[in-house]
C-alpha cells in the first residue's frame, strides 16, 4: 500500500498520474488530507469515484485509532493513546496555553536512548514512526478538538535525532503552506544531545527551535542518568549548539529535570551557570515526573525554586516547566506502558 500522507507534494503528482489521472487531482488530494484532514478516502467528495476506488485499494492514509483519551482536571491538557496499523500504539499530549495550543507528538514507538528517568526506554526501541504517523497525531487532535494547533514539539516518546529522516519530512509537511501551514519557529526539536544530528539540523536552516536534554552539568553525572554521555561530551554538545545558533540565528533551549538528590543540589546549579554563561541560552526546568519502574522522586518546589534563582542571578534565563497534566501520566512513555500492562481500562475512551 502507498502510505500517501507521506509524499510531498511532488510526489502525490508523480503518483497520481502513476494512476492513470490527470495531474490536478493531486492538489485536490493533498488539500483533503493536509488541510481538511480527511480520516477517509469517501470524504474526498470532489474527487471522482473512479480514482476514490483506485486510492482506496492501492492507498492508505494511516488514520490512527483512538485507543484513551485523558484530559487533566483543569481541562487545558489532554493526552491521547492511538493505535497504529500494525498494532503498537503511540501517545501525543495536547497543551492549551494563553498563546495557542501545542502539541507534543512521538517520533518513534519506544526509544533506545536509555535515560533512567524516562518511561518511554523502558522497553526499547520498538520502530521508527513514519513521516504519515507523526502527521496524523497532530490532524487527529486537531480533528478531536476541533482546534487549531499552533506549536509543535517533538518532545514526546523516542529520539527525533535517530529518525532524522522522517522527522525532517515530517517538518517540511506540517509547514506546508497548502497543508496545516504550522510556522518552523514554532516546532520544537528536543534531542538527548546526537551531536551530529545538531550539525545537520544546522545545515538545514529550517528555522526550527532547538532544545536540548541536558540534566547534568558535567559528563560524570550525566553518564549516571544518560547512557547517551558515554557517546557525546557536554563540550562537544554545546560547541554543537553555538554551531547551531552561530548558523541559524536560532537561541537553543536546555532543559533540566530535577530530580531530588541527583541533579538539583547548588552545586549543579552553579555548574550549569559555569557551563552556558557565555551562550546564547535558555533553560527550561522540570521536576522530575516520578516513574513507577524507577526510585528517582521530584525536587520539592522550594529546592526548583532556590535551583531557579541561582540561575537567573548569573544572567541564566530559566523557567519552570508549568506542570500540566501529572494527574493524567502526561510525562514521556508512562500512559503507553500502563496501557501494554493492562493498567488502562482498554474499553476506555474518557480519562
Ligand atoms: N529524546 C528526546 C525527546 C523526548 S523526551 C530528548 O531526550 O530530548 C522530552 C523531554 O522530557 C526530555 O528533556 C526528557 O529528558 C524529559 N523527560 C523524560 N522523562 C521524564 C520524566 N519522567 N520527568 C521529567 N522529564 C522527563
Amino acid at each position: 500500500m502507498t502510505d500517501i500522507k507521506s509524499l510531498d507534494r511532488d510526489e502525490l503528482k508523480e503518483y497520481i498520474i502513476s494512476l492513470d489521472e490527470k495531474a490536478f487531482r493531486a492538489s485536490q488530494v493533498y488539500d483533503w488530507i493536509h488541510k481538511k484532514l480527511v480520516s477517509d478516502f469517501d470524504e474526498m467528495t470532489n474527487i471522482p469515484k473512479s480514482l476514490i476506488e483506485k486510492l482506496k485499494n492501492d492507498a492508505t492514509l494511516n488514520t490512527s485509532k483512538l485507543i484513551c483519551e485523558k484530559i487533566s482536571q483543569k481541562g487545558d491538557t489532554k493526552k491521547y493513546l492511538f493505535g497504529l496499523s500494525d498494532g503498537n500504539c503511540i501517545e501525543s499530549v495536547w497543551m492549551q496555553y494563553r498563546h495557542g495550543n501545542s502539541v507534543c507528538i512521538s517520533s518513534q514507538v519506544g526509544c533506545r536512548m536509555g535515560c533512567k528517568f524516562c518511561a518511554s526506554t523502558l522497553g526499547g526501541l520498538v520502530r521508527n514512526l513514519t513521516p504519515s504517523e507523526m502527521l496524523e497525531q497532530v490532524y487527529a487532535i486537531t480533528r478531536l478538538t476541533g482546534e487549531r494547533v499552533s506549536n509543535i514539539v517533538i518532545m514526546g516518546s523516542g529520539e527525533p535525532f535517530d529518525n532524522f529522516e522522517t522527522v525532517i519530512r515530517f517538518v517540511r509537511l506540517i509547514s506546508d503552506d497548502g497543508g496545516l501551514n504550522i510556522s518552523k519557529r514554532n516546532i520544537t526539536i528536543s534531542t538527548c544531545g546526537i551531536v551530529p544530528g545538531i550539525k545537520k539540523l544546522a545545515d538545514l536552516n529550517t528555522g526550527i527551535t532547538l532544545a536540548i536534554s541536558l540534566h547534568a552539568y558535567n559528563d560524570e553525572k550525566r553518564k549516571e542518568i544518560m547512557p547517551v554521555a558515554n557517546a557525546y561530551s557536554i563540550k562537544e554538545i554545546l560547541d554543537a549548539c553555538r554551531y547551531y545558533f552561530d548558523t541559524t540565528g536560532r537561541r537553543v533551549s536546555f532543559e533540566y529535570s530535577l530530580i531530588a538528590g541527583v541533579n538539583d543540589g547548588e552545586e549543579d546549579a552553579r555548574g550549569l551557570v559555569n557551563i552556558l554563561k557565555n551562550m546564547s541560552a535558555h533553560v527550561n526546568l522540570i521536576p522530575v515526573n516520578p516513574v513507577k519502574e524507577r526510585n528517582y522522586t521530584r525536587s520539592d518546589i522550594k529546592n526548583v525554586l532556590h535551583f531557579q534563582q541561582i540561575l537567573e542571578k548569573n544572567g541564566l534565563n530559566a523557567t519552570i516547566r508549568r506542570e500540566m497534566g501529572k494527574d493524567i501520566e502526561a510525562a514521556c512513555g508512562q500512559l503507553r506502558r500502563s496501557y501494554e500492562q493492562n493498567l488502562v481500562d482498554k474499553g476506555d475512551t474518557k480519562g
